[in-house]
């Protein structure tokens, strides 16, 4: 299956999503959570949220337990332990799933769901079409 291949910034780590799972449009989630907000040093995360079955990742990511969460559970941030890049995190929520940073392809699909909304600053227009989630939805 043909896939698009995104990398960190030194390109030690690539990861390859088959063109299905990220053309999977109401997978392709804004996360504006303050985690999300730290872990990417930017306005919020864009992600995709890919079946474990269709990534492929090259390199070896380091994981950071980010234990501050809503749920209380863990959850395990990937980041490149060279250049620093976010790569990717899972999530209890999503079990089986890669809950990858688009920020590392080319291109960014237009996401569909933004989520933990309050948290987006004022100044920040919602994305035209996509649907609105103060927390994440259950
Ligand atoms: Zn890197
Ligand atoms: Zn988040």
């Amino acid at each position: 299956m043909s896939s698009t291949t995104g990398k960190c910034l030194c390109e030690q780590i690539s990861v390859a999503v088959t063109k299905e799972a990220l053309g999977a449009a109401d997978k392709i989630v804004v996360c504006h959570c303050k985690n999300c907000r730290q872990n990417n040093g930017s306005l919020a995360a864009v992600d995709v949220i890919a079946p474990e079955s269709s990534v492929k990742i090259t390199g070896q990511p380091k994981i950071y337990q980010d234990t501050n969460t809503d749920s209380g559970k863990p959850m395990p941030r990937a980041f490149c332990g060279n250049c620093g890049s976010p790569i990717y995190r899972t999530s209890p929520s999503f079990p089986g799933m890669l809950i990858i940073k688009l920020g590392l392809f080319d291109e960014i699909p237009k996401p569909a769901t933004e989520v933990y909304c309050k948290r987006r600053p004022t100044w920040v227009k919602a994305i035209d079409g996509a649907k609105q989630f103060d927390t994440m939805p259950k």
